[in-house]
């Protein structure tokens, strides 16, 4: 039997729908628009797609943009001075730096020069150890998205077995980090696996809920699955026929119990949290 496709598209139009109506009151209560501003340093087609998406699905819930862009040769110094001066800005709620930086730049050392108030994307240590000891002040992005696509969709997390392939900051690491605290919307048992990891498929087939964040196209296929499982696929690979997931989609989707596809899954929904991270940090400095 087919798998149900968990359509987090369409859970994205629906909380960026309410999410417009939070933004609207915030407004007419504050006098105050809240305001996420990107950086993107370089020429990266595929960033410029997400920074455009994210400029967008601001617009329509009220929120506003700016974008900052420097250039490819631009030093971690030049970087530096222009988070600086975006902390001090008060009209500016959130900052975004798009990665990947090119390699010249110290990446740590710019997101651990964010103000952790405006840090939207939740990168910096001090929001990295919040979350860690359960008290969050903001939730990642994509690890967020899925738990919100699992909970709306009548997954149950607490008590199953979460198995994550790939252990990075973005995804990984904080996804384990946000399924394992107490609570009904955690208490997960939570195993994750790596490039080191032996003996891959015997842990993935063990997973009620099994999340893929490896950035290899089709890298899961149907034998790695428990029959019935909840299969998250967090990959976006670019190959000759478009963009498609970590999962090799059509043959999961015969064993699985339930799937999301590649794009129209995680990636929407990864938008919609970073503005509701917004819509809080706006919270928190008004
Ligand atoms: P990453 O930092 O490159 O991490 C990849 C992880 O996969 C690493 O932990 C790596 O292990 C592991 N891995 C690589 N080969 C493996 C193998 N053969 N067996 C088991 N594990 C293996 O990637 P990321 O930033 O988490 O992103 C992963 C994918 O998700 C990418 O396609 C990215 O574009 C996508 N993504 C999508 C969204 C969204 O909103 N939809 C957001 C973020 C990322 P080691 O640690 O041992 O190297």
């Amino acid at each position: 039997m087919s798998a149900i496709v968990l359509n987090g598209k369409e859970l994205a139009a629906e909380l960026q729908a309410d999410l417009a109506v939070e933004v609207a009151d915030f407004i007419e209560n504050n006098g105050v628009f809240p305001c996420l501003v990107a950086v993107l340093v370089g020429e990266n087609p595929a960033s410029d797609v997400y920074v455009r998406n994210k400029r967008r699905a601001c617009e329509q819930a009220g929120i506003e943009s700016q974008l900052h862009r420097l250039p490819e040769r631009a030093t971690t110094e030049n970087l530096l001075d222009l988070v600086h001066g975006l902390n001090k800005a008060p009209e500016v709620h959130g900052i975004l730096v798009q990665l990947p930086l090119p390699r010249q730049i110290d990446e740590t050392r710019v997101l651990h020069a964010v103000n952790p108030l405006k840090d939207v994307d939740a990168f910096h240590p001090e929001n990295v150890g919040r979350l860690v000891q359960g008290r969050p002040r903001f939730l990642p992005c994509t690890p967020h998205g899925i738990q919100e696509l699992l909970l709306r969709r009548g997954v149950k997390i607490a008590g199953r077995h979460v198995v994550i392939i790939g252990r990075s900051e973005i995804v990984g690491k904080p996804l384990a980090n946000m399924l394992l605290q107490r609570g009904p919307r955690a208490d997960a048992t939570v195993t994750i696996c790596h490039s080191r990891t032996e003996r891959l498929a015997e842990l993935t087939r063990q997973a009620d809920i099994l999340v893929v964040a490896v950035g290899r196209a089709r890298f899961v296929t149907a034998d790695m699955v428990k029959p019935g499982a909840v299969v998250i696929d967090v990959g976006m690979n670019r190959v000759p026929e478009g963009l498609v997931g970590d999962v090799d989609f059509e043959g999961v989707r015969e064993v699985a119990g339930m799937i999301t596809p590649v794009p129209g899954g995680v990636g929407p929904l990864t938008i919609s949290m970073l503005l509701l991270n917004t819509l809080a940090a706006a919270r928190m400095q008004a």
